[in-house]
């Protein structure tokens, strides 16, 4: 079988229109019909299947095509590529509509969304760790994220599955913090799998943009005709930088997470030496069987740590040579956020921790004289 970094780089190989090795940005809004009459075909016949020829670059151009061809290849899935995660969160809501939401710790912009169509729609919420029987059932959506934002560890996916598949309910996984070949949610019971390709399929801070996977072509295709009238593909340019973060996709995300994991067991060895650190959240530090089976082939590139107290919280993103203080992740750039800035449910001694591609000695040491 194919790898995923030869995927990355020739996944799109078919598409190609012209022999740059790098594929042009294509800003053309809108595409001529072919000179034979023929050819057309009336909306009221049904209109040319969408995805045959491009039409108008709201519907797809071809930088949003080489982009789901790729994505389909390293996922093995059929992808709807979108403006955002968001929008892509948005799309999913759409498509299920559903009644009921279950929803646990998430991203908070996910918990913003699903919190807008319960005052604008009525949609109810509940936990993922309530009692699913007679609080949510057929159609209704549960939303599982794992790893989690900002701890970077694990949910026991087919554990919650199960339970919403008993009643009826469909699973939607954010999978953004273990991007593929780490984890695939739908061998564990998801049904459609959210990332925000923003973060580490994007890579390099540069553009927005999301994806859904799905389990069949025909489930892509009504997703295709929503985003068409949601308005949410990706744009020409996003997509041509996404083309090219792509190309290192595979490259990029093996060495974060391998980082990732050596910080993270490095802090979590030296809690009694670094005097600010009082605890580190990582998948690699847990130790329940789901954990190994859920993420086969890596860890989060993403951890937390818990420091003595806010006041000192607040001092470390100033003291941190080589990570950024800022919000989003998944950038070759290691970062920090203070989390409590965006997320009012998590502690205020929490700070998340991206791990970028710099040399890990460098980023060990960093870290250790900003936690002393
Ligand atoms: C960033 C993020 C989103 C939202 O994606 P955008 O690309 O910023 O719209 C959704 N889920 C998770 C887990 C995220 O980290």
């Amino acid at each position: 079988m194919t790898g995923v970094s030869t995927k990355g780089i020739h996944g799109a190989d078919h598409l190609a229109r012209v022999p740059d090795v790098v594929p042009p940005i294509n800003i053309s809004a809108t595409f001529r019909y072919d000179d034979d009459p023929d050819t057309w075909v009336k909306a009221e016949d049904g209109g040319k299947p969408l995805l045959d020829n491009y039409l108008y670059s709201r519907v797809s151009h071809p930088n949003s095509e080489q982009v789901e061809a790729i994505v389909e290849q390293i996922t093995g899935y059929p992808a709807v590529v979108y403006s955002g995660g968001m929008p892509a969160y948005n799309a999913a809501l759409t498509y299920y509509d559903p009644k009921t939401i279950a929803i646990g710790h998430a991203y908070h912009g996910c918990r913003g969304l699903a919190n807008l169509w319960t005052q604008k729609f009525g949609t109810k919420q509940i936990s993922i760790d309530d009692e699913f029987g007679g609080n949510i059932g057929q159609g209704d959506l549960v939303h599982l994220e794992s790893p989690v934002n900002p701890w970077g560890t694990a949910i026991d996916i087919q554990a919650y599955a199960d339970r919403a598949h008993k009643v009826g309910a469909i699973v939607l996984v954010d999978a953004t913090f273990a991007p593929p070949p780490i984890q695939d949610p739908f061998q564990h019971g998801a049904d459609i799998v959210l990332h925000s390709a923003t973060k580490y399929f994007g890579g390099h801070s540069d553009l927005l943009a999301g994806l859904l996977l799905v389990k069949d072509a025909e489930t892509k295709n009504k997703l295709v005709k929503e985003r068409v009238l949601l308005g949410t593909n990706i744009g020409s340019l996003e997509a041509a930088f996404l083309l090219r973060s792509l190309r290192t996709f595979d490259l990029r995300v093996e060495r974060q997470w391998r980082l990732a994991t050596a910080i993270a067991q490095h802090l979590n060895d030296n809690i009694d030496k670094l005097s600010k650190l009082t605890k580190v959240y990582h998948s690699s530090l847990q130790t329940e069987p789901f954990v190994a089976k859920q993420l086969v082939n890596g860890h989060s590139p993403v951890l937390s740590i818990e420091v003595t107290d806010e006041a000192t919280a607040k001092l470390i993103p100033g003291k941190l040579k080589y990570f950024i203080h800022a919000v989003s992740l998944g950038g070759v750039e290691s970062s920090v956020h203070w989390r409590v800035l965006s997320d009012k449910a998590i502690a205020p001694n929490v700070i998340r921790i991206s791990v970028g591609v710099e040399n890990v000695d460098d980023l060990i040491a960093d870290l250790d004289q900003a936690l002393t």
